[in-house]
């Protein structure tokens, strides 16, 4: 039986850091909200609450000198020429419906994410929040991070501790289901399923979708990435709560898809631990081989940073969805080079490769023959190892190639670490204009629906690294300033 509950000004779907911002900014402007959350108050706030929020930015005030260049460089593939002079030759108005409409992360919205972003950080640093460098667990990078103290969950404590402050509501174990419109195609509330199972009816001025993507949901992941998606997990246990109905619901009402629906944002994971983000990121300094003992991708084709993206969704294509990295006792060689793991349990290890391949319950004869074909290729030593700069050390005469850091795996105790594909986010998601509105098929905004965080698409082929947090805090903030503007 359906019932109806109140309306509200602003039904915000998600309590991460995309929902609570939109939440706050749209309070501050006077206006009323209510978020729902389909998880407890324990353990609310899905993939934001796990994150440690690097951010791609110079400082507190300056976001990287690469960020919008970097999403320019992976807007899609082959990209037509014609959506290209279209964006080039003419303001927005006068772009054809097509090109509104197009999955790529159009220019106008990129430079108004990345002009928004020093305002938001100003914004929340009024909160008493804090920004800056922290250590990673990239060992190389080819471009500047900063994080939020306290990581995600500080950020997501402190916006709902504000919202609440400001007269905000939040309905926990309340899971949105569909939309629901009026005649015109305005969208009015949301229908819902509370803790007792039963659906009910939220009516609303405006509502946001700040929903996160479907690297929860196994039928979508199938559906948009393919039978390997039974091979890949979410990174943390936030990600089970990211089952896609935000964007089902603006797509089946006519929304516009946008993004790269059949991929996501991979991160290299030791699959025996339970740990959140449990990533193995010394590959570059070993081999990767499969379950068959066999290498299968250059380990090292530059920094660590602008390459793990399409590594770690390589490994989801192995037998099994399994990978192992080999390295040797030379990695002593590499100073703290233990800060790139944050896996709990210790690397398999052993006195021979034959015993490793044991371990691995990989052939020893291919392990080992792998090994010493690896080695073969691997040029004399340079005269400087120099771990933290890409060396141009690169094997010869072998495929796969490895780029970099190609030094022979000879010296025991040998080491290795199994490794899977892990889903930090889907990229799918709804196009959106400039003030987060989300947008049809024809490139029409529809009236009374917003989209923020991972629910908007915007990344193709490579992740723009540590954008995903500012996409969240950002996009929500636009989205509840152009209703407080429009109110
Ligand atoms: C371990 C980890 C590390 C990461 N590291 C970084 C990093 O360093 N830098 C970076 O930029 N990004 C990082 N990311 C990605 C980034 O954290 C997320 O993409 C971002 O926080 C997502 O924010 P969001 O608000 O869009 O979605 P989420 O934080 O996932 O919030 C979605 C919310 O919607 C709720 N929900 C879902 N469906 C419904 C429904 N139908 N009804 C009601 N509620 C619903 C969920 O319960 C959740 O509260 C990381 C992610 C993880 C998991």
């Amino acid at each position: 039986m359906s019932q109806q509950e109140k309306t509200v000004d602003v039904l915000i779907v998600g309590c991460g850091v995309a929902g609570l911002s939109a939440a706050v900014t749209a309070l501050e402007g006077g206006l009323s909200v209510l978020n729902l959350e389909r998880a407890t108050p324990d353990d609310f706030g899905g993939g934001s609450r796990w994150t440690e929020a690097y951010m791609r930015m110079k400082n507190d005030s300056e976001v990287s000198d690469d960020f919008e260049e970097h999403f320019a460089n992976n807007a899609g593939p082959n990209l037509d020429l014609n959506v290209l002079q279209a964006v080039s030759s003419g303001g927005y108005e006068h772009w054809p419906s097509y090109v509104k409409a197009h999955p790529f992360p159009d220019p106008e919205l990129i430079a108004k994410f990345a002009d928004s972003v020093p305002g938001t950080i100003s914004w929340l640093k009024g909160f008493g929040l804090k920004f800056e460098p922290q250590p990673i667990y990239l060992l190389t990078q080819n471009t500047t991070r900063i994080a939020a103290q306290g990581g995600g969950l500080k950020l997501i404590e402190t916006l709902r501790e504000k919202a609440l402050g400001l007269g905000g509501e939040i309905a926990y174990r309340t899971t949105a289901v569909d939309l629901l419109r009026d005649d015109s195609g305005r969208v009015i509330g949301v229908r819902a399923v509370g803790p007792d199972g039963i659906h009910k009816t939220i009516l609303a001025r405006n509502v946001v979708l700040a929903s996160g993507g479907y690297q929860g949901n196994q039928e979508m992941m199938t559906h948009y990435i393919g039978p390997k998606a039974k091979n890949i997990r979410p990174v943390a246990t936030g990600g089970y709560y990211s089952r896609g109905e935000g964007i089902r619901m603006a797509l089946a009402a006519g929304a516009a898809p946008a993004g790269e629906y059949g991929s996501y944002h991979a991160e290299p994971v030791d699959p025996r631990s339970s740990m959140a983000e449990a990533v193995v990121f010394i590959y570059p300094y070993g081999i990767l081989v499969n379950t068959e003992g066999k290498r299968f991708i250059d380990e090292a084709p530059g920094t660590v940073d602008a390459h793990y993206d399409n590594i770690s969704r390589s490994f989801a294509d192995q037998p099994k969805g399994l990978v192992y990295v080999v390295f040797d006792s030379k990695v002593e060689d590499i100073p703290r080079w233990k800060t790139s793991i944050r896996s709990d349990i210790p690397p398999l290890q052993a006195n021979s490769l034959a015993d490793l391949a044991k371990q691995m319950n990989v052939s020893a004869e291919a392990l080992q023959a792998t090994v010493a074909s690896f080695n073969a290729a691997c040029p004399p030593p340079p005269k400087e190892f120099t771990p933290f700069q890409i060396d141009h050390c690169g094997t010869k005469e072998i495929s796969p190639p490895k780029s970099h850091w190609s030094r022979s795996i000879d010296k025991g105790p040998f080491y290795a670490y199994p490794i899977i594909s892990s889903n930090c986010f889907t990229f799918g998601g709804l196009k959106v204009n400039t003030d987060a509105q989300v947008l049809t098929q024809d490139g029409h905004v529809i009236p009374g629906l917003y989209a923020a965080g991972e629910t908007v698409g915007i990344y193709h082929q490579v992740y723009t690294g540590s954008t995903s947090v500012l996409r969240g805090l950002t996009f929500g903030r636009i989205a509840a300033s152009h209703m407080v503007r429009t109110k």
